[in-house]
């Protein structure tokens, strides 16, 4: 017996077994939707965006500097 679950994302339904390596979700694409928006967004981010609210982009901003920041200071060579 396979039991069926439906794709958080899209509610097509998804066997549930170790084939479906993407389960609960029924693709890959599903799985990378649902882990957020932010996170599709920032491979966006060096493309011009216009459909996105200023608090976000603000944020994302803020984000990416602080990540560039630190990632910069993590691999700054002795
Ligand atoms: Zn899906």
């Amino acid at each position: 017996m396979t039991i069926e679950v439906p794709c958080p994302n899209c509610q097509k339904k998804v066997k549930w077994e170790s084939k479906s390596e993407f389960r609960p979700f029924c693709s890959k694409r599903c799985q990378l939707i649902d882990l957020g928006e932010w996170a599709d967004e920032g491979h966006k981010i060096s493309q011009p965006v216009q459909s996105h609210t200023p608090m976000s982009e603000e944020m994302l901003d803020a984000l990416e500097d602080e990540f560039l920041m630190n990632n910069k200071f993590f691999v700054e060579p002795e």
